[in-house]
């Protein structure tokens, strides 16, 4: 039998370290915005009813990002909540890519044959205005998995031996003590066919004091291999503590991949993008994803269109190091997965003569030329 763990246990001792370390300074209400003057006061009553329906926190290492002088600053624009977030369109949905579809147990997504989703908590160090769980996460969003939700996803992924890598996301995995996370990691390991322990976090740049050695030994597993996917958006993120924070777990020998979201007046320029995914490779994090955000409701005013995001790769690809390219991908609406969304630089000629199949394929610069060549 697994040994249980108890969540609820968990998320207290959280709450108990947080309040002794930063939860008094987190910002969480419009009024604390207004009072750090990252708002106007004006805007409280405004922001409130936004406020009401999707969480805010803004931690401390988040709020020294900010300039309040700067009316669009990005870092604001990611964590301070805007009237735009009341229109929703058409299209968004409150679980755009489909986790419920494929959950057979509580706190359980397997979408694909050989991995899950393990979300354990729906609280985050901050909430982010594009989230797409954001229906899920936050004090009133969902409520962390019992003893008894763990044991059921235990059962599950043992019953299941194509699942070779285990995925903590959430909400927040690193917002667990590192004697919560030690348990759950050996628990997973304990799995014959489980190889791969993966963890998503915003917390080495949103709390990056919380990534102790005590916390990169956790998920230290004899025999599997763990990896960290740091969700970064902006080269400012990467504080000189958010990346002696990320070099914790890689001397550690735990690698670190990144995943950033394409959002209009964030990012979405090929300045900060390539100035983004070069710090990540500077600080021995792998650019990996490149998300089009998702079909979350009220965040259209953050959204680019596909055709922005393919321009903004190839102009990744013409400047800067292989090692920078992240895939672009789009997560299917509804639950049909990830897949990688372009730019192409290939494709087929028709086949008129039944020969051989020949290609155009396009170089950096924009020149096309026939493979094999003629
Ligand atoms: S940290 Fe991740 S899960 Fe939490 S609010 Fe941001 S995007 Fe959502």
């Amino acid at each position: 039998m697994p040994r249980r763990t108890d969540f609820s246990f968990a998320m207290r001792s959280f709450m108990k370290d947080e309040a002794r370390d930063m939860a008094d300074k987190t910002l969480r209400t419009a009024s604390a915005l207004a009072e750090a003057e990252l708002i106007s006061s004006d805007r409280i009553a405004q922001l409130q009813s936004i406020a009401a329906q999707y969480a805010i926190a803004i931690s401390p290492a988040i709020v020294d990002l900010i300039d309040p002088s700067d009316q669009h600053d990005p870092i604001a624009r990611q964590f301070v909540p805007d009237p735009a977030e009341r229109v929703v369109s058409p299209h968004e949905r409150a679980d755009p890519i489909g986790d419920d579809a494929h959950s057979p147990v509580d706190g359980l997504v397997h979408r694909y044959a050989d991995r899950v989703l393990l979300k354990l908590v729906y609280v985050c160090p901050v909430y982010c205005r594009f989230c797409f769980r954001r229906e899920m996460v936050g004090p009133r969003g969902r409520r962390a998995l019992s003893a008894e939700a763990i044991a059921a996803a235990y059962a599950y992924i043992r019953a299941h031996p194509e699942i070779w890598e285990v995925i903590l996301t959430g909400g927040d995995p690193l917002v667990l003590s590192p004697r919560r996370l030690r348990a759950v990691a050996r628990d997973l390991a304990a799995i014959e066919h489980v190889k791969v322990l993966r963890v998503h976090t915003r917390v080495p740049i949103a709390s990056p004091a919380r990534v102790t050695r005590d916390l990169v030994r956790a998920l230290k597993v004899q025999g599997k291999a763990a990896y960290v996917v740091l969700h970064a958006n902006h080269p400012r993120e990467l504080t000189s503590e958010a990346l002696a924070a990320c070099a914790r777990f890689i001397d550690a020998g735990i690698p670190m991949l990144s995943q950033t979201v394409l959002l209009r007046g964030v990012n979405d320029d090929a300045e900060t993008l390539g100035k983004l995914m070069r710090r990540l490779v500077e600080g021995r994090i792998k650019p990996y994803y490149l998300h089009h955000a998702d079909l979350a409701p009220g965040t259209a005013h953050l959204r680019t269109t596909i055709a922005d995001g393919q321009a903004l790769m190839r102009q990744l690809r013409g400047h800067h190091s292989g090692l920078c390219q992240p895939a672009y991908v789009l997560d299917i609406p509804g639950g049909s997965g990830k897949v990688p969304i372009g730019p192409q630089y290939l494709a087929a000629e028709p086949d008129e003569s039944a020969g051989p199949v020949r290609y155009q394929i396009e170089d950096v610069s924009g020149v096309r030329h026939t493979y094999p060549p003629e």
